[in-house]
């Protein structure tokens, strides 16, 4: 416990007379009363809520310095000035100062003469300046140690460094100093990583909702109508970002767009710069424009009157998907997420982890965060609840989800989860869902000839589902474990233990049957 004497100033009283401000918001004050305890916790929140007045001001309330660790010098930059404008004496150890500057702050260190240090993490862990931290602690002189983009600690985040791995050793060379490490996004296995690596008890989370935003996912089958028949029913006049995963079909659907009677710009990397700045400008300036972009659109684009947030396409994972989306009403009024996606979507992510230069062990955390996507995506359950959740967060059923609006009704799926999982048994777990669905129809195509497999007791016992049901089916069973798209094996369907289980033990499972239902009269209706 912090003795009362090392505390110099309140919160409250340093919030207003140094930051000018009236009230804290949202977690700031659970944070600060933590941090003044001399507690350790891990905290997420998301952009622009206000991350850094929780260390700053417990910095400047108890004895000593904050030490701040920050990836990236011209935040650390940003931030020092604004602090020496509020009269808060702060400085930066990082690679662009001289030698007699690092001297001179490492003087007004042992002097007791700084509020707050920001220093990059290469910097923090030489060892000379971890005596010096150390030496610093012994005499009471350190506030705080504060790790700003946390996630950068672990590899199941999405931006690791290797040069954060070292943080652990000096937060546990740091006895007695209350360390705080924020990140604006971490997913389960992120947030517990961070907590372990710099032995953190607490979690403290909240802010990720977005209450204004509707979110409606829908299976992609015929993509071009489902978009028109979407942008139809919305009042005229607004303005909105349609996403797609490739550059080409950015400029298709922009053309189409265009043909349809909609006001379209296309956005990706390949443009010249004119281009690019040309149409961002547009967008943010004129109403009523739709800007159908690549994931390159959206950094730093504050448009507060966003109406929609479209995807004909999936992202690569949560924290995409809910970085995007939330480009939508960020003036608090009513806006939507909408996208539509199919198995094509999960094959082609799929693949592109399989191609991409990362080491294995990244692949297979991509995979992993594919998979908790595609969860999301299959969920009966309300869509906030399992985002926020994603987050470390919590909800009652939002009612403002398509599926609190619309519940999915289940049906006893046992029996199709049975022949499905027998079906890829039988083949020998070394086929994709377009094969074991032919097999289970009953299509005895030369593949399934050659191979002797129309002669299966599986083949043709699928006949009151259409090749779209058994797709949904194959998704839900993907999205609740029971059997996975092997990479290794060009994508087979493969069983889980829990698959096994499934068989072995009878299991019973309850699939969605609205997807199954209007996948039905889909085809019915196209034939
Ligand atoms: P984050 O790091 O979480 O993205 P910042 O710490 O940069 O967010 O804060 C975002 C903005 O909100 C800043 O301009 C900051 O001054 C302001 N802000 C933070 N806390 C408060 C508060 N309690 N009252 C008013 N403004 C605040
Ligand atoms: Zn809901």
């Amino acid at each position: 416990m912090t003795p009362t004497q090392d505390i110099v100033a309140s919160p409250n009283d340093v919030l207003k007379k140094v930051f000018g401000y009236d009230a804290f918001r949202g977690n700031q004050q659970v944070v600060i009363d933590s941090v003044m305890a001399g507690e350790s916790c891990c905290v997420l929140m998301p952009t622009g809520a206000g991350k850094s007045l929780c260390y700053q001001v417990p910095a400047l309330c108890r004895r000593g310095v904050g030490i701040v660790v920050s990836p990236l010098i011209a935040l650390m930059q940003d931030q020092i000035a604004t602090l020496r404008e509020l009269g808060v004496r702060a400085t930066s150890i990082n690679s662009a100062l001289s030698y007699d500057e690092v001297q001179a702050a490492y003087r007004d260190l042992r002097a007791g003469e700084l509020d707050l240090l920001y220093v990059a993490p290469e910097r923090l862990v030489r060892p000379e300046f971890v005596g010096l931290l150390e030496e610093l602690n012994q005499r009471g002189l350190i506030a705080l140690l504060a790790i700003d983009e946390a996630h950068c600690i672990s590899q199941w985040g999405h931006d690791f460094r290797p040069e954060y791995r070292e943080l652990t050793n000096v937060r546990a060379k740091l006895e007695g100093v209350p360390c705080l490490a924020v990140t604006a996004t971490a997913d389960e296995p992120t947030r517990k990583d961070i907590q372990e690596r710099l032995n953190l008890p607490r979690l403290i989370s909240s802010g990720f909702d977005r209450p204004n935003i509707t979110y409606t996912v829908g299976i992609k089958h015929n993509p071009k109508q489902q978009l028109r028949r979407f942008l139809k029913e919305r009042p005229a006049g607004e303005s909105g970002i349609i996403y797609c995963l490739s550059r080409k079909k950015v400029e298709e659907t922009a053309a189409w767009l265009v043909e349809e009677g909609f006001d379209a710009l296309p956005y990706h990397a390949g443009f010249d710069n004119s281009v690019r700045e040309a149409n961002q400008d547009r967008f943010i300036k004129e109403e009523g424009l739709i800007m159908v972009a690549t994931v390159a659109f959206g950094m730093g684009i504050d448009k507060p009157n966003v109406r929609f947030v479209a995807h004909l396409d999936l992202p690569k994972n949560i924290e995409a998907y809910y970085q995007e989306t939330g480009r939508a009403g960020r003036d608090g009024l009513p806006s939507e997420a909408w996208m539509i996606y199919g198995m094509q979507d999960v094959v082609l992510l799929n693949q592109m982890i399989d191609r991409s230069e990362a080491p294995e062990n990244q692949k297979q955390i991509e995979r992993q965060k594919l998979r908790s996507f595609l969860a999301y995506c299959e969920t009966a359950t309300c869509r906030r609840s399992v985002l926020l959740r994603y987050f470390g967060d919590e909800c009652e059923p939002c009612g403002n989800c398509d599926t609190c609006l619309n519940p999915p009704k289940t049906m006893d799926g046992t029996i199709a989860a049975q022949k499905l999982l027998s079906c890829i048994l039988r083949t020998g777990q070394s086929f994709g869902a377009n094969y074991v669905i032919d097999v289970l129809l009953g299509n005895a195509n030369e593949r399934i000839i050659s191979r002797g497999h129309d002669q299966l007791s599986t083949f043709d016992i699928g006949g009151e589902f259409t090749k779209i049901q058994w797709n949904a089916i194959t998704r839900q069973l993907l999205a609740a474990g029971l059997i996975f798209a092997d990479h290794d094996a060009h994508g087979a369907l493969k069983m889980t233990a829990m698959g096994m289980a499934f068989l072995k033990e009878r299991q019973t499972i309850e699939l969605k049957v609205d997807q199954l239902a209007n996948s039905a009269k889909i085809e019915r209706g196209a034939k």
